[in-house]
């Protein structure tokens, strides 16, 4: 398994429970994994970083090889990973689930060394902390403007949560201060709910301008805080670019990316269509209507872990039913969520008809204190489950 995220240590545990006699290998260069879901909370100043921070013991007590390595090269032809110190694992079956990497090019004027003035704060970590520290050093009345990505990328609400979020600290803190959102699409994920969530909490503060306004940020200036369109430059006090996204690196060096910068996949086994015996789980992987989610690749690394396991006893893996859910807090006590049902279906995962939903626009003020309450429960069991 190359990467220990939500995806690659899901499916390092679930194989190794499945197939005990299977030598499990979980490469991975950090000791530590930081979560992406919640540090939208860490921003507004809700929540600790340490509360998103996970070691591998826990993975290696379930008998999972932790290589503390980053995967340099993959050989598919010799069934090869080469690590970062030169040395190589050998494999039956190999897992890649990098998550993603930053499309630099796609945004001129963005890279690493601007997104320390211009945080992207999605991969969590120092840049979440980044993003947190340059909202309590803005004065009260400061411009924050969030850049926004096309489809596909990491979490599709994850977006409008920290615009929530960020109005909910502003609100509570800086009640003079705005938030512009410059958006490269012209609808977004539980839309609905998240406008009129902001109309009631926070009226007045979100300006959402979708692609067909403006909104796609075409290039950046990380010296003057200038995002341009072709409608127009908006100057910020605190600039979150959230850039284009790719596949991990090593997914693109192993040659199971594509055109697009994704890997696709057949949506039984995860096993990539360009490389044979090489599987893709998690962001990095093509999951057709599945969105890119914590949630989602836990239940795909599942689905893989039992594929694999089939597949090494020479049996054919069973297709399978996947679901997925993603909370977003619109508040500390304001939660919403969409959930869905997908199978493989022509090639793909695809939708099941009617078995999913969104939370319900009327629901009272209760019921979405105890979404907020059921995001936080989902956290803690999907982390105890794969880092406990
Ligand atoms: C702000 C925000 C909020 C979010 N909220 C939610 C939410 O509420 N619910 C939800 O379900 N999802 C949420 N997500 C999405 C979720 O974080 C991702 O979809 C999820 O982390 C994907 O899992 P993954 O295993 O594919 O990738 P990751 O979790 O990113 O793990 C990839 C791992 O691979 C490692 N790696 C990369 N390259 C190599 C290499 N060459 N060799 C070895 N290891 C390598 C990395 O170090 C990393 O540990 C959120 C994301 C963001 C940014």
């Amino acid at each position: 398994m190359v990467g220990g995220g939500f995806a690659g240590a899901t499916c390092a545990r679930a194989l190794k429970a499945q197939s005990p006699q299977l030598a499990v290998t979980l490469v991975e260069p950090n000791a530590r994994f930081v979560a992406c879901p919640l540090s939208n909370a860490v921003v507004a100043g809700l929540r600790g970083l340490d509360a998103q921070s996970f070691t591998y013991g826990g993975v290696e007590r379930a008998g999972v090889q932790v290589a503390r390595q980053a995967a340099a090269a993959v050989d598919p032809a010799r069934r090869r990973v080469r690590l970062a110190d030169g040395s190589e694992l050998a494999y039956d079956r190999l897992v890649i689930a990098p998550g993603v990497d930053f499309d630099f090019a796609a945004l001129p004027g963005y890279d690493a060394a601007a997104a320390e003035r211009l945080p992207h704060a999605w991969k969590a970590g120092e840049q979440t902390l980044l993003l947190r520290r340059q909202l309590e050093a803005m004065d009260d009345g400061g411009l924050v403007v969030m850049a926004i990505p096309a489809n596909p990328f990491r979490c599709p609400p994850g977006p409008y949560e920290r615009a929530s979020l960020i109005a909910h600290y502003l609100k509570t803190h800086k009640p003079r201060s705005k938030l512009l959102l410059l958006d490269a699409k012209d609808n977004f994920s539980k839309q609905r709910l998240f406008e009129a969530a902001w109309r009631e909490l926070y009226p007045g503060m979100i300006e959402w301008v979708s692609l067909s306004f403006g909104g796609r940020v075409t290039s950046v200036d990380p010296t003057t805080r200038i995002l341009r369109t072709e409608f127009g430059d908006h100057r910020a006090a605190v600039a979150n670019v959230i850039p284009p996204q790719r596949a991990g690196a090593i997914a693109r060096a192993a040659g199971v990316a594509d055109a697009t910068g994704w890997c696709p996949v057949d949506p039984v086994n995860f096993e990539s269509r360009l490389q044979p015996g090489v599987h893709v789980i998690g962001d990095a992987a093509i999951g057709g209507a599945m969105p890119k989610s914590a949630f989602t690749a836990n239940a795909q690394a599942k689905v893989c872990a039992s594929a694999i396991a089939a597949l090494l006893a020479g049996a054919a893996p069973a297709p399978q039913k996947l679901i997925n859910t993603c909370y977003s807090l619109v508040a500390p006590d304001y939660g919403i969520s969409i959930a869905g049902v997908y199978e493989p279906r022509d090639g793909l995962l695809t939708e099941v008809a009617g078995a999913g939903g969104v939370s319900p626009l009327d629901a009272p003020r209760e019921v979405r204190a105890l979404e907020a309450s059921y995001a936080e429960g989902w956290f803690a069991t999907i982390t105890a489950e794969v880092f406990g």
